[in-house]
């Protein structure tokens, strides 16, 4: 049972992702994790965000290292690495060190979850159960805003929206693997559902999804 998960930021994605992998039992994977860890192994050897060669050593680095590297750094999801990931992730060098990874994980032979921009699409085009998370970037802007705070740091509301429109702009005009949604993918608008409703309506498509 592979389930791929596409959508912009704070689209709710991640969490119904997570919830989907701990309801059907099976191991999830945040791709945009990769491209953030890529973003500030760069930032901690003061490198650009734009220096393609650094990025690929990273990216290389991680590939090679996939199964001793932690991801719980805090700062891999803060507010100063989301442009910098979506930066590095823009480069054909760096998704190519990445893709043959999650595609294995997305092979293991009890299915799996993964989300991310391009799992539907490239990653995972076979896969069966297809899901679009989206919301309006002014509600997407009001819950990473909040997800900030409650973590401490210090940023306002129109930054975190200027942001997610830039990213939005560069993830889906990028030439590799833009974001976009697969043409067999079920699009769902988490713009007005709470937590718990959106995972009953993500939970919903899957199912009708599997039987189809
Ligand atoms: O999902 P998240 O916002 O953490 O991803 C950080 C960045 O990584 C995104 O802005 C996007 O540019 C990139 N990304 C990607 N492809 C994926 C997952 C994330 O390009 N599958």
């Amino acid at each position: 049972m592979l389930i791929a998960i596409d959508g912009p930021s704070a689209s709710g994605k991640g969490t119904i992702a997570r919830k989907l992998a701990d309801h059907f039992k099976l191991p999830y994977l945040d791709t945009g994790l990769l491209y953030r860890w890529v973003a500030l192994n760069l930032k901690q050897q003061n490198k650009a965000a734009d220096d393609v060669a650094s990025a690929t050593k990273a990216a290389i680095h991680l590939r090679q290292h996939i199964k001793t590297i932690s991801f719980d750094d805090p700062d891999l999801r803060s507010h100063a690495i989301s442009q910098p990931s979506s930066q590095v992730a823009a480069m054909p060098e760096v998704r190519r060190e990445l893709v043959e990874l999650q595609q294995s994980f997305a092979g293991q032979a009890g299915g799996a979850v993964l989300d991310g921009r391009d799992i539907g699409t490239v990653i995972a085009p076979h896969a069966k159960i297809k899901l679009f998370i989206t919301a309006s970037a002014e509600k997407r802007a009001e819950r990473r805003f909040k997800e900030l705070q409650n973590k401490g740091e210090t940023t306002t509301y129109d930054a975190v929206l200027t942001d997610l429109q830039a990213r939005d702009a560069r993830d889906e005009t990028r030439t590799t693997a833009p974001s976009k949604i697969a043409a067999d993918a079920v699009k769902l608008d988490t713009s007005d559902l709470n937590v718990d409703e959106a995972f009953q309506a993500a939970l919903k498509i899957v199912n009708s999804q599997r039987n189809t």
